[in-house]
């Protein structure tokens, strides 16, 4: 059963998506407890009591905060456990390594490493449902941020080259947020594709001499509404510092500070994002620890 979070937001969607499994045996698990809102945790107790099931375990994606707060607030109510990858920096009772099962009631889920988006990121594979509870690796709609230096872009194209090849047996993909995937192969083959589009786009520009990320931004994303452009910087640099990484391009600081226009792409205006909770969400995901005023340039080798 999916339980939707009132925390609807430019980064969540809808909300994020809780998930509670009737494991059998009259248990279940919560995938992704999500943020701690009191009505959401008696919304995930409700669904559980009408599966006639006790929340025995507690199974959190990632770290970020529309996803695991909720998770220390639901174990308080229930008494479960929670399970979270082992380097997950949020208050967790058992540690997850890839190949793990979480065996509950009759039912296991298998867990998968799962970098890119975050580090401490894992899947988890229903197979009685062959279904991947894929957090925000994929989601129902749309694409995934992938933002230095939580973010890592070969990670996550790794991440989802080993969800294509070793789950082509998936028959649904459940994700963070959105809608239920019914078309997994489809949607992976469709997120595999748009990664490569965008870096081939990346490198044209850079074909007719060495550019700033903002330039970068304009001319990539220009027919992107302008609002979603300091989200889609973080996604450039992600893929600079990947090609950079590989040798296929380099990068010097410009003797100059970021100008005003540049800034604003380069740092969105998180003030303008009203609700605290939203705002950490979009701190999160967009990885801005630090404001910088230096500007780059990046060139091909
Ligand atoms: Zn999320």
């Amino acid at each position: 059963m999916r339980v939707r979070a009132p925390n609807p937001s430019p980064m969540t969607l809808d909300g994020t998506n809780s998930y509670v499994i009737d494991a059998g045996g009259g248990a279940a698990i919560v995938v992704d407890p999500g943020p701690p809102i009191e009505s959401h945790l008696d919304a995930i107790g409700a669904a559980a009591e009408a599966l006639d099931a006790k929340i025995t375990a507690i199974a959190v994606t990632l770290g970020h905060p529309d996803h695991a707060p909720g998770a220390a607030p639901l174990a308080a109510r229930t008494g479960a456990p929670v399970y979270a990858h082992r380097d997950a920096r949020f208050p967790h009772d058992r540690e997850l390594a890839d190949g793990d099962l979480l065996r509950v009631g009759d039912t296991a889920l298998r867990v998968i490493e799962a970098p890119g988006h975050a580090r401490d990121h894992v899947v988890f594979w229903l197979e009685d449902e062959k279904t991947l509870f894929t957090g925000d690796v994929v989601l129902g709609m749309g694409t995934v941020v992938i933002a230095p230096p939580g973010g890592d872009m070969r990670a996550y194209q790794a991440t989802l080259d080993r969800l294509r090849r070793d789950f082509s047996g998936a028959s649904a993909i459940l994700g963070g947020h959105g809608e239920r995937v019914g078309d997994p192969l489809a949607k992976l083959d469709a997120y595999i594709a748009h990664r490569k589009s965008r870096e081939r786009e990346v490198l044209d520009a850079l074909e007719s001499g060495p550019q700033t990320i903002p330039a970068l931004v304009k001319i990539i994303y220009a027919g992107v509404s302008r609002v979603l452009w300091p989200a889609a910087s973080r996604q450039v640099l992600a893929y600079l510092i990947a090609l950079e990484r590989e040798g296929r391009i380099s990068h010097r600081a410009l003797e100059r500070a970021a100008t005003a226009d540049e800034r604003a792409i380069l740092e969105p205006d998180l003030s303008k994002i009203a609700d605290p909770a939203s705002r950490a969400v979009a701190n999160a995901e967009l990885g801005y620890d630090e404001a910088s005023s230096a500007i780059e340039e990046y060139a091909l080798r």
